[in-house]
């Protein structure tokens, strides 16, 4: 009797940590930087996973029917999200952040800056759902946050612009790079979203991809998944053009990477394969940075 009278005193006294869903895309590096130890951040979306396809499992579900805040990218990115059982408010990140995005390429976080605004969306959300003590905590994690995404968009820049003009171009599977080659400079050529209409590609899709990647004046084609697929395997025999050997990660987080860390390895991927240099140790100390924030 006395041990539950005080258990239940300790239960009324203990601060209740808010557990909060970070959906899709970037969201979970995003929202756990953030947080910190103020809040608990479940990520629906294991990294490398397809959020295009993806079905929520019950663990998943559980997860929104328990949250205080539920952050999703929005922009249609995961289409299994458009209608979630939760009573906590859901916020789509970014479309907040970024409400003039082209609604074909919800990948809007491959521009730092715009990865940027989701983190002034994110401590938005979040400063409500903290206990006030944190609150000054949230605040000063948002603006290193924005500060190590500053620097990365000026590494982004510099590496960039070692690629010769001609070869600035981005030939991809889907469509996930327009934010990023807006901000750089650099052609996206998504050819499968250009040239076909889904599973097996026809000879005529194959000759158009093989003439637009001949054009583009690209010297390789970039994997979002190594090894590559047979579809894409068929078009670099066809064009000529190799297969870059590092994996672009379009969807999200790289499996067990930072934001950070996804960012400068697609910048590097590119740029090795297009003939440019990456400064890989100023890479670093922006992960280091980013790592620091507590
Ligand atoms: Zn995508």
């Amino acid at each position: 009797m006395a041990l539950s009278v005080l258990s239940g005193l300790l239960l009324a006294s203990a601060p209740i940590t808010p557990i909060v869903v970070a959906a899709d895309g970037v969201l979970c590096d995003i929202t756990r930087t953030l947080a910190g130890k103020s809040a608990k951040v479940e990520c629906l979306i294991p990294p490398g996973a397809d959020p295009h396809t993806l079905a929520l499992r019950p663990t998943d579900r559980r997860a929104l029917q328990q949250a205080r805040l539920v952050l999703i990218n929005g922009y249609n990115l995961t289409p299994a999200l458009k209608r979630i059982a939760t009573s906590a408010p859901v916020v789509a990140v970014a479309e907040r952040a970024v409400p003039k995005a082209s609604t074909a390429d919800p990948h809007v976080w491959h521009d730092p800056n715009q990865a940027s605004a989701m983190v002034a969306t994110g401590a938005q959300a979040l400063t409500p759902i903290v206990s006030p003590q944190e609150r000054a905590a949230l605040n000063r994690r948002r603006v290193a946050m924005t500060s190590v995404l500053q620097a990365l968009q000026q590494w982004t820049g510099r590496q960039i612009e070692s690629v010769p003009k001609p070869q600035r171009v981005l030939v991809t599977e889907h469509r996930a790079f327009s934010a990023f080659g807006r901000r750089y400079g650099v052609r996206e050529l998504p050819v499968i979203d250009s040239y076909a209409t889904g599973g097996i590609l026809r000879p005529a899709s194959l000759r158009a991809i093989t003439e637009a990647i001949r054009q583009s004046g690209s010297k390789a084609i970039f994997a979002e998944a190594l090894p590559p697929s047979k579809t894409l395997r068929r078009i670099s025999r066809s064009s000529g053009l190799p297969i870059a050997k590092q994996a672009l990660f379009a969807d999200g987080q790289a499996p067990g990477k930072s934001l950070i860390q996804t960012a400068t390895s697609n910048v590097c991927t590119f740029v090795l394969a297009q003939g440019g240099r990456c400064n890989q140790q100023a890479a670093a100390e922006l992960q280091t940075r980013w790592a620091a924030i507590r």
